[in-house]
């Protein structure tokens, strides 16, 4: 009777185990060896099977549990899936005990012309010359071809009065601790290192595994790993149809297909987190965790330049929102120069622990206030010298320094190089905006002219009055008197109300030539062109006279009453136009010390 589930997990595997009704597991369990080959018995009267019969290493141990369950000489056919040691090596040492002369190799015709190196006596039975099947007393092995996974000629075998399928290497794990059965779902975490090394592509592995899909599997006997009940086959199935395999081709020297397994894992949800995401923020949020899963990184902060030379920082801190900040670490000074600056200021230390992060170019740090580290990674751009961008990845702790950690790090590049070419785009076109704002001639809620504006025209136009010699410019500058009491009292709603009808007071009492600004919040300019003092006198006591009897409509009950005060000043021969205003205010100063609503002259 075979065992349940429950009792085959505790088996003792010091001796022939049934799986399945009269299907032996006969293996030999190698302490601290991850691979672990299992070989598997169909007991089946002198017409018996054996499956991967083993290695020289295993074989007497094989051969002891075999006895257990039937005679050697009860077998019939010995099945090679394919040709590696680990499952034929034993061939010749069963060659000299067998005795029957109708015992044959089942194989394919690819591994029969390898397998016959052994200089076998026993001749070849081969599946791909007998239809794919072989029948036996009361039951019939029905082969499946699954070419290239991982050998040309490789097949399972599938016997379909029990569901089990002998599924060779594929469905094969690497586990820690020898585990005859499979518990649970984690069991994955075996199964997908193993695959992704030994499957040469996806597209292989997915043409096997529909193959064994058109069979009622009930049981999964693989040769490496755990037997897999039926309960997780399916799920084991699925998950392999969404592995990237051919691992060897990331990972050139590294010898721990676990890492790689992690390395592939992380490399992929990089690639994917680019195709989800836009906004910067998420990508780097997004990065982090994926980073995280490798290497104890505790924030990643980024330094990207600007069109205009300023660097734009990213930092975790401000949750990456992107700020122009003077303040940033010495090694973001390099941003903007060449990449053999950076390489000759900093990647000297030649210890050899940091032998992968230098040939990269990158920088390990110990903070020393901290007991932390960084490590800097400069981003330059496509085929340039230049660079472009920082990426400073923080730890706690001084990292430990493998290849892989540079190799995830170089990983990380190409897409932080676009993502922050994005950001920097982004931010461009804001610093733009923002000057354009800055540059506008007028001011949005007075419709007065801006003070850049103001700049610019009268840089012309006192260019021009030089030639002409006698500059005559005067200069009117108000404030509201007691305007934050407006504010406080009305709201600053009403408070923009007053602005608006004060800035029309003022457009209304000047001449086209003359240049009205809106200087400050409720501060404002006027430069009477061609005018005497006087006529400047003149303009400042029709607007105080304007304002102080205009009544003010802020939407409430009654209109509301407000003064200014202010100050005139002339240019004088010489003088910079700074001056000029210069004075203008300090007149209006005198006004307000003087008890507002008025205006002073400058002395
Ligand atoms: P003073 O007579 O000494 O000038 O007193 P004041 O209250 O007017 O003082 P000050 O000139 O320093 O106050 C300016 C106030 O104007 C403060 C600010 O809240 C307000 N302000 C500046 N710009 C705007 C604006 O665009 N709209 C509104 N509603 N208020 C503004
Ligand atoms: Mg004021
Ligand atoms: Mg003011």
């Amino acid at each position: 009777m075979p065992a349940t589930l429950e009792t085959l997990r505790h088996a003792d595997t010091n001796h022939a185990i049934e799986i399945a009704e009269r299907v032996w597991w006969v293996g030999h369990v190698i302490p601290e060896d991850k691979f672990q080959c299992h070989v598997y018995l169909l007991e089946q009267g002198d017409q018996s099977v054996l499956f991967d019969p083993g290695s020289r290493l295993t074989f007497a141990h094989t051969l002891r549990k075999v006895e257990e369950v039937v005679s050697l000489s009860a077998i019939r056919y010995y099945v090679c899936h394919h040709q590696d040691p680990d499952i034929a090596a034993a061939l010749p040492l069963i060659d000299e005990l067998n005795t029957r002369s109708d015992a044959a190799v089942v194989t394919h015709w690819r591994a029969a012309t390898l397998l016959k190196h052994y200089g076998l006596k026993m001749p070849f039975w081969l599946v791909d010359e007998h239809d794919w099947r072989l029948e036996l007393e009361d039951r019939t092995l029905e082969f499946i071809f699954t070419p290239y996974a991982h050998f040309p000629g490789a097949f399972c075998s599938f016997d379909r009065s029990t569901g089990v399928l002998f599924s060779s290497d594929l469905f094969g794990g690497f586990t820690e601790v020898p585990q005859l059965v499979a518990l649970d779902e984690s069991h994955f975490d075996a199964v997908r290192p193993f695959h992704e090394h030994y499957m040469p592509s996806s597209d292989i592995l997915d043409y096997a595994l529909s193959q064994i899909e058109r069979y009622p599997v009930e049981m999964i006997a693989a040769q490496h790993g755990s037997i897999i009940p039926q309960q997780l086959v399916g799920f084991i199935i699925d998950k392999l149809r969404h592995l990237d395999c051919g691992l060897y081709l990331l990972g050139q020297g590294d010898t721990d297909i676990r890492r790689l397994s992690q390395l592939n894992r992380t490399l992929r949800d990089i690639t994917e987190t680019m195709l989800l995401y836009r906004d910067f923020r998420d990508i780097a949020t997004r990065l982090l965790e994926v980073v995280q899963r490798s290497l104890p990184v505790t924030h990643i902060d980024y330094y990207a330049a600007l069109p205009d030379g300023q660097v734009l920082t990213l930092a975790a801190k401000a949750r990456f929102v992107g700020i122009v900040d003077a303040r940033v670490p010495d090694t973001c000074k390099f941003v903007g120069r060449t990449l053999s600056d950076w390489k000759r200021a900093h990647v000297d230390d030649t210890a050899p622990s940091n032998h992968d992060l230098h040939a990269e170019g990158f920088c390990l740090q110990p903070e020393t206030s901290s007991g932390g580290a960084t490590i800097a990674v400069p981003l330059t751009a496509q085929n340039s010298e230049q660079i472009e961008a920082m990426a400073i990845l923080a730890f706690d702790r001084r990292p430990l320094i493998t290849s892989s950690t540079a190799q995830l790090i170089v990983q990380m590049i190409e897409p932080l190089k676009i993502a922050l070419e994005r950001e920097v785009i982004y931010r461009s076109i804001d610093l733009e905006r923002e000057r354009a704002y800055q540059r506008s001639i007028r001011d949005p809620l007075t419709k007065l002219f801006t003070r850049v504006y103001m700049q610019d025209v009268m840089k012309r136009h006192l260019a021009l009055q030089e030639r002409d010699m006698a500059p005559s410019v005067a200069a009117v500058m108000l404030d509201l008197d007691h305007f934050k009491q407006i504010n406080d009292t009305h709201g600053h709603g009403a408070g923009d109300r007053v602005l608006e009808q004060v800035a029309e007071l003022i457009q209304s009492e000047c001449r086209s030539v003359d240049v009205p600004v809106r200087f400050g919040g409720e501060e404002f300019l006027v430069l009477v062109i061609g005018q005497t003092l006087s006529g400047a006198t003149k303009l400042a006591e029709r607007l105080r006279v304007g304002i102080a009897e205009h009544p003010f409509d802020i939407d409430a009950d009654s209109p509301l009453k407000v003064t200014a005060s202010l100050g005139v000043a002339q240019l004088k021969p010489d003088e910079s136009l700074e001056a000029l205003i210069h004075n203008a205010d300090m007149a209006l100063y005198e006004a307000k010390r003087a008890g507002r609503d008025r205006f002073t002259i400058a002395e």
